[in-house]
């Protein structure tokens, strides 16, 4: 590994709140000779999760004026997540719109009041009592994209590491991937929504249902679209909550 790997893992950790780093014990093995010290190497490191892992340290590590990518340069407000902490179902969108870029919230605009209604309708119809704040929602990057443009893969890389260590910490029953970003970015498949939705998936274990994203089914005129969510919703809180 030369410098700038090294430097690179280092900003890495620090980003995600590791400041400390150990060496490990001595041990009585022979050193490794070096066909095996390469051969167990990952090719990328996963996040490594400071122990006692919060949402609030989370946002802590975010900071209150991000600068890791390009897209601070036109958002106006963080956007982390909201809803119960606790929750046994996490939703999972793109990036922050313009209406949540000034209130510092996801899904309040338009595809937010149909999330809403899409949770709370299906939830009611199924005598399943949960309202939108008892589910936690965010997205795969924290800030907008000017002109709602589809995040670009170093955002997302950059901004995943957040999103990842927010669903380990919740470790929710059961995730929803709303559109093919939030797709793209939680099983790093490039099959888009229309094949991947309604089907059971796993995220680290976790089970994941893809979905269209709410924007989508605004655009949609097509009554099948909205069938499909409306399907896709039922089984997901079926899942969870039954
Ligand atoms: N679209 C998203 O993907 N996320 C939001 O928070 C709002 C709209």
């Amino acid at each position: 590994m030369n410098r700038d790997q090294i430097r690179a893992y280092l900003d890495f950790y620090q980003d995600l709140g590791v400041t400390d780093l150990y060496r490990r014990q001595p041990s009585a093995a022979p050193p490794p000779t070096p066909p095996e010290m390469t051969k167990n190497i990952p090719e990328s490191l996963p996040p490594l999760i400071p122990p006692g892992d919060t949402l609030a340290q989370i946002r802590a590590d975010i900071g209150s004026d991000c600068r890791r990518c390009r897209l601070c340069e036109a958002r106006n407000k963080i956007v982390f997540g909201s809803g119960n902490e606790e929750s046994k179902l996490v939703f999972v969108g793109e990036g922050p719109g313009a209406d949540e870029d000034a209130q510092g919230l996801p899904f309040v605009g338009r595809a937010g009041q149909l999330l809403t209604q899409m949770i709370e309708g299906t939830a009611s119809k199924e005598g399943i009592p949960i309202k939108r704040p008892d589910v936690y929602i965010c997205n795969v990057v924290k800030c907008r994209p000017p002109e709602n443009r589809t995040p670009q893969p170093d955002e997302m890389e950059i901004c995943g590491q957040f999103l990842f260590r927010q669903l380990m910490t919740i470790r929710p029953k059961a995730i929803c991937a709303m559109g093919s970003t939030a797709a793209k970015a939680l099983l790093g498949t490039k099959d888009g929504v229309t094949r991947l939705r309604g089907h059971w998936h796993k995220w680290h274990d976790i089970p994941l249902l893809v979905t269209y994203h709410p924007s989508y089914l605004l655009r949609q005129y097509n009554q099948e679209a909205k069938r499909e969510a409306w399907e896709d919703l039922k089984k997901l809180l079926h899942f969870v909550y039954d």
